[in-house]
Protein backbone atom coordinates (compact mmCIF):
# COMPACT_ATOMS: atom_id res chain seq x y z
CA UNK A 1 0.00 0.00 0.00
CA UNK A 2 1.32 3.47 -0.88
CA UNK A 3 1.56 5.90 2.03
CA UNK A 4 0.70 9.43 2.01
CA UNK A 5 4.63 11.22 0.99
CA UNK A 6 6.64 11.50 4.52
CA UNK A 7 9.26 10.86 6.67
CA UNK A 8 8.70 7.44 8.87
CA UNK A 9 6.81 4.59 7.39
CA UNK A 10 7.93 1.07 7.15
CA UNK A 11 6.32 -1.44 4.18
CA UNK A 12 3.16 -3.01 5.35
CA UNK A 13 0.34 -5.22 3.19
CA UNK A 14 -3.11 -6.86 3.86
CA UNK A 15 -6.18 -6.51 4.38
CA UNK A 16 -6.07 -5.18 7.76
CA UNK A 17 -2.94 -2.73 7.07
CA UNK A 18 -3.16 1.06 7.87
CA UNK A 19 -1.12 4.07 6.92
CA UNK A 20 -1.52 4.96 10.80
CA UNK A 21 -3.02 3.25 13.54
CA UNK A 22 -3.59 5.40 16.36
CA UNK A 23 -4.27 3.94 20.25
CA UNK A 24 -6.36 5.92 21.93
CA UNK A 25 -9.30 7.63 21.15
CA UNK A 26 -8.88 10.62 23.30
CA UNK A 27 -8.78 14.39 22.13
CA UNK A 28 -5.15 13.47 21.03
CA UNK A 29 -6.76 10.51 19.23
CA UNK A 30 -9.16 11.86 17.65
CA UNK A 31 -7.95 14.57 16.45
CA UNK A 32 -5.00 13.22 14.79
CA UNK A 33 -7.50 11.12 13.46
CA UNK A 34 -9.67 13.94 11.69
CA UNK A 35 -6.91 15.26 10.50
CA UNK A 36 -4.92 12.05 9.13
CA UNK A 37 -8.33 11.10 7.03
CA UNK A 38 -8.06 14.97 5.50
CA UNK A 39 -4.68 14.47 4.39
CA UNK A 40 -5.67 11.05 2.65
CA UNK A 41 -3.98 8.52 5.58
CA UNK A 42 -5.85 5.15 5.55
CA UNK A 43 -6.73 5.69 9.20
CA UNK A 44 -7.99 3.51 11.92
CA UNK A 45 -8.22 4.59 15.44
CA UNK A 46 -8.22 1.99 18.44
CA UNK A 47 -10.19 2.66 21.94
CA UNK A 48 -10.84 0.21 24.14
CA UNK A 49 -13.25 2.41 26.55
CA UNK A 50 -16.44 1.55 23.94
CA UNK A 51 -16.84 5.44 23.26
CA UNK A 52 -14.47 7.96 22.06
CA UNK A 53 -13.92 11.45 23.50
CA UNK A 54 -10.88 9.71 25.72
CA UNK A 55 -10.65 11.26 29.64
CA UNK A 56 -11.71 14.51 28.45
CA UNK A 57 -15.08 13.68 27.41
CA UNK A 58 -16.09 10.88 29.63
CA UNK A 59 -14.84 11.22 32.55
CA UNK A 60 -12.70 14.97 32.48
CA UNK A 61 -13.38 18.36 31.06
CA UNK A 62 -16.84 18.01 29.74
CA UNK A 63 -18.88 15.91 32.56
CA UNK A 64 -17.32 18.82 35.17
CA UNK A 65 -17.73 21.56 33.24
CA UNK A 66 -21.78 20.42 32.61
CA UNK A 67 -21.19 20.07 36.87
CA UNK A 68 -19.85 23.13 37.58
CA UNK A 69 -21.85 24.96 35.49
CA UNK A 70 -25.19 23.45 37.16
CA UNK A 71 -23.73 23.77 40.46
CA UNK A 72 -22.83 27.80 39.86
CA UNK A 73 -26.52 28.36 38.62
CA UNK A 74 -27.86 26.63 42.04
CA UNK A 75 -25.57 29.26 44.33
CA UNK A 76 -26.34 32.23 42.10
CA UNK A 77 -29.75 31.69 42.45
CA UNK A 78 -29.36 31.18 46.57
CA UNK A 79 -27.13 34.07 46.79
CA UNK A 80 -26.52 36.16 43.52
CA UNK A 81 -29.71 36.62 42.70
CA UNK A 82 -31.31 39.05 45.27
CA UNK A 83 -28.97 41.86 44.11
CA UNK A 84 -30.15 42.07 41.27
CA UNK A 85 -33.84 42.40 42.66
CA UNK A 86 -34.69 38.57 41.59
CA UNK A 87 -36.36 36.61 44.51
CA UNK A 88 -35.91 33.23 43.74
CA UNK A 89 -37.24 31.19 47.27
CA UNK A 90 -36.91 27.48 47.78
CA UNK A 91 -34.39 27.02 44.89
CA UNK A 92 -33.28 23.27 45.66
CA UNK A 93 -31.44 20.55 43.82
CA UNK A 94 -32.36 17.65 41.96
CA UNK A 95 -29.04 15.71 42.11
CA UNK A 96 -30.38 13.11 39.45
CA UNK A 97 -31.75 15.22 37.34
CA UNK A 98 -28.06 17.46 37.20
CA UNK A 99 -26.06 13.90 36.47
CA UNK A 100 -28.77 12.73 34.02
CA UNK A 101 -28.00 16.34 32.39
CA UNK A 102 -23.83 15.51 32.58
CA UNK A 103 -24.55 12.20 30.99
CA UNK A 104 -26.88 13.49 28.18
CA UNK A 105 -24.17 15.65 27.38
CA UNK A 106 -21.23 13.73 27.52
CA UNK A 107 -23.33 10.65 25.58
CA UNK A 108 -24.19 13.36 22.66
CA UNK A 109 -20.70 14.53 22.48
CA UNK A 110 -19.07 11.10 22.27
CA UNK A 111 -21.26 10.02 19.51
CA UNK A 112 -20.41 13.08 17.80
CA UNK A 113 -16.81 12.14 17.63
CA UNK A 114 -18.02 8.87 16.06
CA UNK A 115 -19.60 10.74 13.85
CA UNK A 116 -15.85 12.64 13.06
CA UNK A 117 -14.49 9.68 12.39
CA UNK A 118 -16.51 8.40 9.50
CA UNK A 119 -16.92 11.65 8.12
CA UNK A 120 -13.34 11.19 7.62
CA UNK A 121 -13.38 8.08 7.00
CA UNK A 122 -11.40 6.68 9.88
CA UNK A 123 -12.26 2.78 10.87
CA UNK A 124 -13.08 2.66 14.62
CA UNK A 125 -12.20 -0.69 16.32
CA UNK A 126 -13.81 -1.18 19.27
CA UNK A 127 -10.91 -3.21 21.70
CA UNK A 128 -7.78 -3.29 23.75
CA UNK A 129 -4.45 -2.40 21.73
CA UNK A 130 -1.73 -4.56 23.12
CA UNK A 131 1.78 -4.24 20.40
CA UNK A 132 3.06 -7.44 18.95
CA UNK A 133 5.96 -6.16 17.43
CA UNK A 134 6.92 -2.69 15.73
CA UNK A 135 4.02 -2.88 13.17
CA UNK A 136 1.80 -5.17 14.06
CA UNK A 137 -0.75 -4.61 16.87
CA UNK A 138 -3.29 -7.01 18.48
CA UNK A 139 -6.21 -5.73 19.11
CA UNK A 140 -9.01 -7.69 21.92
CA UNK A 141 -12.15 -6.19 20.38
CA UNK A 142 -14.68 -5.58 23.18
CA UNK A 143 -17.02 -8.05 21.71
CA UNK A 144 -15.04 -11.02 22.68
CA UNK A 145 -13.26 -11.51 19.01
CA UNK A 146 -9.75 -10.14 17.93
CA UNK A 147 -8.29 -8.50 15.10
CA UNK A 148 -4.27 -8.22 14.29
CA UNK A 149 -3.71 -4.93 12.43
CA UNK A 150 -0.27 -3.73 10.39
CA UNK A 151 0.61 -0.26 11.01
CA UNK A 152 2.90 1.65 8.67
CA UNK A 153 3.16 4.17 11.47
CA UNK A 154 1.28 4.31 15.06
CA UNK A 155 0.23 7.11 17.15
CA UNK A 156 0.34 5.96 20.65
CA UNK A 157 -2.21 8.49 22.60
CA UNK A 158 -3.22 6.41 25.62
CA UNK A 159 -3.48 8.96 28.01
CA UNK A 160 -3.38 9.04 31.52
CA UNK A 161 -4.93 7.83 34.64
CA UNK A 162 -5.62 8.96 38.27
CA UNK A 163 -3.03 8.28 40.39
CA UNK A 164 -3.19 7.87 44.06
CA UNK A 165 -0.54 8.10 47.37
CA UNK A 166 1.07 5.25 48.78
CA UNK A 167 -1.27 3.53 51.38
CA UNK A 168 -4.80 4.80 49.73
CA UNK A 169 -7.03 2.56 48.16
CA UNK A 170 -9.37 4.45 45.86
CA UNK A 171 -12.73 2.21 46.09
CA UNK A 172 -14.42 5.04 44.06
CA UNK A 173 -17.50 4.60 46.72
CA UNK A 174 -15.81 6.61 50.04
CA UNK A 175 -12.34 6.66 48.55
CA UNK A 176 -12.99 8.36 45.07
CA UNK A 177 -10.77 9.84 42.22
CA UNK A 178 -12.02 12.69 39.83
CA UNK A 179 -13.86 10.26 38.01
CA UNK A 180 -16.10 8.96 41.21
CA UNK A 181 -16.43 12.22 42.87
CA UNK A 182 -18.06 13.28 39.15
CA UNK A 183 -20.67 10.54 39.92
CA UNK A 184 -21.80 10.56 43.62
CA UNK A 185 -24.83 9.48 44.39
CA UNK A 186 -25.29 12.21 47.83
CA UNK A 187 -24.50 15.42 48.53
CA UNK A 188 -21.18 14.49 51.21
CA UNK A 189 -21.53 16.30 54.67
CA UNK A 190 -18.05 16.49 54.74
CA UNK A 191 -15.60 16.16 51.58
CA UNK A 192 -11.72 16.01 52.58
CA UNK A 193 -10.10 16.49 48.78
CA UNK A 194 -6.40 15.88 48.64
CA UNK A 195 -4.80 17.85 46.45
CA UNK A 196 -4.69 21.51 45.66
CA UNK A 197 -4.86 21.55 42.10
CA UNK A 198 -7.32 22.19 39.19
CA UNK A 199 -9.17 19.16 39.30
CA UNK A 200 -9.56 19.19 43.16
CA UNK A 201 -10.34 22.66 43.17
CA UNK A 202 -12.98 22.51 40.06
CA UNK A 203 -14.74 19.33 42.02
CA UNK A 204 -14.26 20.78 45.71
CA UNK A 205 -16.12 23.74 44.14
CA UNK A 206 -19.16 21.55 43.01
CA UNK A 207 -19.77 19.55 46.31
CA UNK A 208 -19.54 22.94 47.93
CA UNK A 209 -22.14 24.46 46.31
CA UNK A 210 -24.33 21.43 46.90
CA UNK A 211 -24.07 22.01 50.44
CA UNK A 212 -20.66 19.71 50.90
CA UNK A 213 -18.11 21.38 54.21
CA UNK A 214 -14.98 21.11 51.97
CA UNK A 215 -11.45 20.82 53.21
CA UNK A 216 -8.34 20.74 51.04
CA UNK A 217 -5.51 19.03 52.03
CA UNK A 218 -2.16 20.33 50.65
CA UNK A 219 1.64 19.48 50.63
CA UNK A 220 2.92 22.18 49.73
CA UNK A 221 2.48 26.05 50.84
CA UNK A 222 0.34 27.15 48.48
CA UNK A 223 -3.12 25.69 46.48
CA UNK A 224 -2.34 25.79 42.33
CA UNK A 225 1.65 25.65 42.73
CA UNK A 226 2.78 26.10 39.33
CA UNK A 227 0.40 29.19 38.50
CA UNK A 228 1.52 33.05 39.07
CA UNK A 229 2.04 33.23 43.07
CA UNK A 230 -0.39 36.30 43.07
CA UNK A 231 -2.73 34.62 41.46
CA UNK A 232 -2.92 31.60 43.56
CA UNK A 233 -2.42 33.59 46.88
CA UNK A 234 -6.17 35.76 45.69
CA UNK A 235 -7.34 32.51 44.30
CA UNK A 236 -7.10 31.06 47.98
CA UNK A 237 -8.34 34.05 49.55
CA UNK A 238 -11.49 33.91 47.56
CA UNK A 239 -12.47 29.86 47.91
CA UNK A 240 -11.53 30.78 51.75
CA UNK A 241 -14.35 33.25 51.39
CA UNK A 242 -16.46 30.74 49.92
CA UNK A 243 -16.13 28.15 52.51
CA UNK A 244 -13.03 26.21 51.50
CA UNK A 245 -10.95 24.94 54.72
CA UNK A 246 -7.06 24.88 53.71
CA UNK A 247 -4.52 22.81 55.31
CA UNK A 248 -1.03 23.39 53.37
CA UNK A 249 1.99 22.30 54.23
CA UNK A 250 0.13 19.03 55.82
CA UNK A 251 1.44 15.75 54.08
CA UNK A 252 -1.50 12.39 53.86
CA UNK A 253 -0.11 9.71 55.88
CA UNK A 254 -3.11 7.58 55.79
CA UNK A 255 -6.66 7.28 54.50
CA UNK A 256 -8.71 4.39 56.46
CA UNK A 257 -12.60 3.48 55.44
CA UNK A 258 -14.97 3.68 58.43
CA UNK A 259 -18.48 2.41 58.97
CA UNK A 260 -19.81 6.30 58.56
CA UNK A 261 -16.74 6.93 55.78
CA UNK A 262 -13.21 7.96 56.49
CA UNK A 263 -10.73 9.38 58.35
CA UNK A 264 -7.51 10.96 56.79
CA UNK A 265 -4.69 11.03 59.14
CA UNK A 266 -2.27 14.11 58.20
CA UNK A 267 1.09 15.62 59.51
CA UNK A 268 2.55 18.87 59.10
CA UNK A 269 5.20 18.68 56.55
CA UNK A 270 7.52 20.63 58.80
CA UNK A 271 7.08 18.02 61.71
CA UNK A 272 4.57 17.61 64.46
CA UNK A 273 1.74 16.05 66.16
CA UNK A 274 -0.59 13.76 63.87
CA UNK A 275 -4.56 15.09 63.02
CA UNK A 276 -7.00 12.46 62.29
CA UNK A 277 -9.90 14.47 60.00
CA UNK A 278 -12.93 12.62 59.11
CA UNK A 279 -14.88 12.73 55.96
CA UNK A 280 -18.22 11.26 54.24
CA UNK A 281 -15.97 11.42 51.11
CA UNK A 282 -12.24 11.26 50.37
CA UNK A 283 -11.24 12.67 47.35
CA UNK A 284 -7.74 11.74 45.82
CA UNK A 285 -6.55 14.56 43.45
CA UNK A 286 -2.92 14.15 43.42
CA UNK A 287 -1.97 14.17 40.13
CA UNK A 288 -2.51 12.00 36.92
CA UNK A 289 -0.09 9.28 35.18
CA UNK A 290 1.00 8.47 31.91
CA UNK A 291 -1.00 5.27 30.90
CA UNK A 292 0.33 2.45 28.81
CA UNK A 293 -0.74 -0.40 31.07
CA UNK A 294 -1.02 -3.81 28.91
CA UNK A 295 0.51 -1.94 25.95
CA UNK A 296 3.24 -3.70 25.64
CA UNK A 297 5.97 -1.17 24.59
CA UNK A 298 8.85 -3.71 24.91
CA UNK A 299 7.33 -5.81 21.82
CA UNK A 300 7.71 -3.09 19.83
CA UNK A 301 11.08 -1.69 21.45
CA UNK A 302 9.33 1.99 22.62
CA UNK A 303 11.20 3.47 25.16
CA UNK A 304 9.71 4.74 28.53
CA UNK A 305 10.99 7.36 30.90
CA UNK A 306 11.56 6.18 35.05
CA UNK A 307 7.77 7.95 35.33
CA UNK A 308 6.44 6.30 32.62
CA UNK A 309 6.03 8.58 30.26
CA UNK A 310 6.56 7.83 26.41
CA UNK A 311 9.98 10.56 25.66
CA UNK A 312 9.68 12.02 21.91
CA UNK A 313 11.74 14.14 19.72
CA UNK A 314 10.55 17.46 18.37
CA UNK A 315 8.63 15.39 15.30
CA UNK A 316 6.66 13.75 18.47
CA UNK A 317 8.39 10.41 16.90
CA UNK A 318 9.74 7.58 20.04
CA UNK A 319 13.09 5.97 19.94
CA UNK A 320 11.12 3.98 16.95
CA UNK A 321 11.07 6.47 14.14
CA UNK A 322 8.03 5.18 12.70
CA UNK A 323 5.87 4.91 16.24
CA UNK A 324 4.92 8.48 17.48
CA UNK A 325 3.59 9.51 20.54
CA UNK A 326 1.33 12.59 21.52
CA UNK A 327 -0.67 13.81 24.42
CA UNK A 328 -1.05 12.97 27.99
CA UNK A 329 1.45 9.87 27.74
CA UNK A 330 4.02 11.85 26.72
CA UNK A 331 3.88 14.62 29.59
CA UNK A 332 3.84 18.26 29.41
CA UNK A 333 0.98 19.97 30.38
CA UNK A 334 -1.80 17.51 30.74
CA UNK A 335 -5.06 19.57 29.00
CA UNK A 336 -7.08 18.52 26.32
CA UNK A 337 -5.91 21.15 23.92
CA UNK A 338 -2.88 20.62 24.05
CA UNK A 339 -2.98 16.80 23.43
CA UNK A 340 -5.28 17.69 20.23
CA UNK A 341 -2.23 20.11 19.31
CA UNK A 342 0.39 17.37 19.20
CA UNK A 343 -2.39 15.12 17.51
CA UNK A 344 -2.67 17.56 14.20
CA UNK A 345 1.08 18.46 14.53
CA UNK A 346 2.29 14.82 15.09
CA UNK A 347 0.28 13.72 11.74
CA UNK A 348 1.54 16.72 9.60
CA UNK A 349 4.60 15.77 9.91
CA UNK A 350 3.96 12.09 8.99
CA UNK A 351 2.78 13.79 5.73
CA UNK A 352 5.78 15.63 5.37
CA UNK A 353 3.99 19.18 6.32
CA UNK A 354 5.71 21.51 9.06
CA UNK A 355 3.30 20.46 11.96
CA UNK A 356 4.03 22.56 14.89
CA UNK A 357 3.17 23.37 18.57
CA UNK A 358 3.80 26.95 20.19
CA UNK A 359 4.17 25.47 23.92
CA UNK A 360 4.34 29.54 24.35
CA UNK A 361 0.70 29.94 23.57
CA UNK A 362 -1.36 27.22 25.30
CA UNK A 363 -3.52 28.39 27.81
CA UNK A 364 -4.94 26.98 30.90
CA UNK A 365 -8.38 27.35 32.57
CA UNK A 366 -9.76 26.38 35.93
CA UNK A 367 -13.22 26.34 35.58
CA UNK A 368 -14.11 27.78 39.21
CA UNK A 369 -16.23 30.56 40.28
CA UNK A 370 -14.61 33.20 39.52
CA UNK A 371 -12.69 31.52 36.76
CA UNK A 372 -8.77 31.44 36.19
CA UNK A 373 -6.85 31.62 33.36
CA UNK A 374 -3.18 31.85 32.24
CA UNK A 375 -1.02 31.68 28.83
CA UNK A 376 2.90 32.48 28.85
CA UNK A 377 5.08 32.94 31.28
CA UNK A 378 4.87 33.52 35.54
CA UNK A 379 6.55 36.38 37.39
CA UNK A 380 8.03 33.49 39.15
CA UNK A 381 9.45 32.12 35.92
CA UNK A 382 10.96 35.15 34.49
CA UNK A 383 12.70 35.90 37.81
CA UNK A 384 14.62 32.66 37.61
CA UNK A 385 15.37 32.89 33.90
CA UNK A 386 16.81 36.48 34.90
CA UNK A 387 14.70 38.03 32.32
CA UNK A 388 13.50 41.87 32.20
CA UNK A 389 9.92 42.20 32.43
CA UNK A 390 6.77 44.99 33.02
CA UNK A 391 3.96 44.45 34.34
CA UNK A 392 0.40 46.04 33.67
CA UNK A 393 -2.78 45.18 36.23
CA UNK A 394 -6.23 45.92 35.84
CA UNK A 395 -8.65 45.28 39.04
CA UNK A 396 -12.43 44.22 37.71
CA UNK A 397 -13.92 46.70 40.42
CA UNK A 398 -13.34 49.01 37.86
CA UNK A 399 -14.36 47.29 34.55
CA UNK A 400 -18.09 48.95 33.79
CA UNK A 401 -19.72 45.95 32.52
CA UNK A 402 -17.85 43.35 35.45
CA UNK A 403 -19.58 46.04 37.93
CA UNK A 404 -23.26 45.49 36.27
CA UNK A 405 -22.71 42.21 36.36
CA UNK A 406 -21.98 42.19 39.96
CA UNK A 407 -18.94 40.43 38.91
CA UNK A 408 -15.78 42.60 40.28
CA UNK A 409 -13.57 40.09 41.64
CA UNK A 410 -10.52 39.48 40.41
CA UNK A 411 -7.85 41.31 38.40
CA UNK A 412 -6.17 41.30 35.16
CA UNK A 413 -2.29 40.63 34.76
CA UNK A 414 -0.40 41.28 31.68
CA UNK A 415 3.83 40.82 31.94
CA UNK A 416 5.79 41.77 28.88
CA UNK A 417 9.89 41.74 27.90
CA UNK A 418 10.94 44.54 29.68
CA UNK A 419 12.99 45.74 26.65
CA UNK A 420 10.83 44.69 23.50
CA UNK A 421 7.83 44.93 24.49
CA UNK A 422 6.86 41.67 23.36
CA UNK A 423 4.15 39.81 25.64
CA UNK A 424 5.47 37.02 27.87
CA UNK A 425 2.53 36.00 29.72
CA UNK A 426 -1.17 37.36 31.16
CA UNK A 427 -2.84 35.47 34.26
CA UNK A 428 -6.49 36.52 34.68
CA UNK A 429 -8.83 35.65 37.69
CA UNK A 430 -12.42 36.74 36.77
CA UNK A 431 -15.98 35.87 35.98
CA UNK A 432 -15.14 34.71 32.12
CA UNK A 433 -11.54 34.21 32.78
CA UNK A 434 -11.21 31.31 30.47
CA UNK A 435 -12.74 32.88 27.51
CA UNK A 436 -11.34 35.92 27.95
CA UNK A 437 -7.74 34.68 28.04
CA UNK A 438 -8.16 33.41 24.31
CA UNK A 439 -7.22 37.76 23.10
CA UNK A 440 -4.08 37.30 25.16
CA UNK A 441 -3.18 33.53 23.08
CA UNK A 442 -4.06 35.18 19.91
CA UNK A 443 -1.57 38.32 20.20
CA UNK A 444 1.44 35.79 21.70
CA UNK A 445 1.04 33.85 18.90
CA UNK A 446 1.75 36.53 16.48
CA UNK A 447 4.27 38.10 18.39
CA UNK A 448 2.25 40.86 19.67
CA UNK A 449 3.72 43.66 22.27
CA UNK A 450 1.55 44.85 24.84
CA UNK A 451 0.95 47.97 22.83
CA UNK A 452 -0.93 45.54 20.22
CA UNK A 453 -3.27 45.13 22.54
CA UNK A 454 -3.90 48.52 23.97
CA UNK A 455 -4.27 49.67 20.69
CA UNK A 456 -6.64 47.30 19.67
CA UNK A 457 -10.18 48.51 19.74
CA UNK A 458 -12.60 46.95 22.39
CA UNK A 459 -16.09 46.43 22.47
CA UNK A 460 -17.04 48.60 25.34
CA UNK A 461 -19.16 47.86 27.77
CA UNK A 462 -16.85 44.22 27.99
CA UNK A 463 -15.02 42.34 30.59
CA UNK A 464 -12.45 42.49 27.96
CA UNK A 465 -11.47 46.03 28.26
CA UNK A 466 -10.05 44.75 30.93
CA UNK A 467 -7.38 43.14 29.45
CA UNK A 468 -6.59 46.32 27.43
CA UNK A 469 -6.63 48.34 30.42
CA UNK A 470 -3.89 46.07 31.50
CA UNK A 471 -2.07 46.22 28.51
CA UNK A 472 -2.12 49.65 28.83
CA UNK A 473 -0.46 49.38 32.14
CA UNK A 474 2.23 47.98 31.13
CA UNK A 475 3.50 51.23 29.68
CA UNK A 476 2.03 53.18 32.20
CA UNK A 477 -0.91 54.31 30.12
CA UNK A 478 -3.80 52.77 32.05
CA UNK A 479 -7.27 55.64 31.78
CA UNK A 480 -9.91 54.26 33.59
CA UNK A 481 -8.39 53.91 37.01
C1 LIG B 1 -11.69 15.65 36.11
C2 LIG B 1 -10.84 16.14 34.96
C3 LIG B 1 -11.13 17.38 34.41
C4 LIG B 1 -10.38 17.85 33.35
N1 LIG B 1 -10.70 19.07 32.82
C5 LIG B 1 -9.98 19.54 31.79
C6 LIG B 1 -10.32 20.80 31.20
O1 LIG B 1 -11.27 21.48 31.62
N2 LIG B 1 -9.58 21.23 30.15
C7 LIG B 1 -8.52 20.51 29.68
O2 LIG B 1 -7.87 20.96 28.73
N3 LIG B 1 -8.17 19.31 30.20
C8 LIG B 1 -8.89 18.81 31.25
N4 LIG B 1 -8.56 17.59 31.76
C9 LIG B 1 -7.41 16.86 31.19
C10 LIG B 1 -7.79 16.16 29.89
O3 LIG B 1 -8.88 15.31 30.12
C11 LIG B 1 -6.59 15.39 29.35
O4 LIG B 1 -5.47 16.24 29.25
C12 LIG B 1 -6.90 14.84 27.97
O5 LIG B 1 -8.01 13.98 28.00
C13 LIG B 1 -5.67 14.09 27.40
O6 LIG B 1 -5.99 13.58 26.16
P1 LIG B 1 -5.26 12.29 25.58
O7 LIG B 1 -5.91 12.04 24.27
O8 LIG B 1 -3.80 12.46 25.64
O9 LIG B 1 -5.61 11.10 26.61
P2 LIG B 1 -6.99 10.53 27.15
O10 LIG B 1 -8.07 11.52 27.04
O11 LIG B 1 -6.67 9.97 28.48
O12 LIG B 1 -7.35 9.37 26.14
C14 LIG B 1 -6.63 8.19 26.03
C15 LIG B 1 -7.56 7.08 25.59
O13 LIG B 1 -6.76 5.94 25.25
C16 LIG B 1 -7.48 4.78 25.59
N5 LIG B 1 -6.54 3.67 25.71
C17 LIG B 1 -5.49 3.56 26.57
N6 LIG B 1 -4.81 2.42 26.35
C18 LIG B 1 -5.44 1.79 25.33
C19 LIG B 1 -5.21 0.57 24.66
N7 LIG B 1 -4.19 -0.23 24.98
N8 LIG B 1 -6.06 0.22 23.66
C20 LIG B 1 -7.08 1.03 23.32
N9 LIG B 1 -7.35 2.18 23.93
C21 LIG B 1 -6.52 2.57 24.92
C22 LIG B 1 -8.15 5.14 26.90
O14 LIG B 1 -9.28 4.32 27.13
C23 LIG B 1 -8.52 6.61 26.68
O15 LIG B 1 -9.85 6.74 26.24
C24 LIG B 1 -9.31 17.07 32.83
C25 LIG B 1 -9.04 15.81 33.35
C26 LIG B 1 -9.79 15.36 34.41
C27 LIG B 1 -9.49 13.99 34.97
Amino acid sequence: MAAPAGPSAVAVSGEDAFDLVIIGGGPAGYTAAIRAGQLGFRTAIIEKRGTLGGTCLNVGCIPSKALLHATELFDEAQHGFAKFGIRAENVSVDLDAMMAHKAKVVGELTKGIEFLMKKNKVTYIVGTARFAGADTIDVTLNDGASRVVKAARTLIATGSDVSSLPGITIDEKTVVSSTGALSLTKVPKKLIVIGGGVIGLELGSVWKRLGADVTVVEFLDRITPAMDGEISKNFQRILGKQGFEFMLSHKVTGVKPTKKGATVTVVPVAGGDEKVLDADIVLVAVGRRPYTDGLNLGAAGVATTERGFIPVDAHYATNVPHIYAVGDVIGGLMLAHKAEEEGVAAVEIMAGQHGHVNYDAIPGVIYTMPEIANVGRTEEELKKAGIAYKIGKFPFTANARAKANGQTEGFVKVIADAATDRILGAHIIGADAGNMIAEVVTAIEFGGAAEDLARTSHAHPTEMEAIREAALGVNGGIRQM
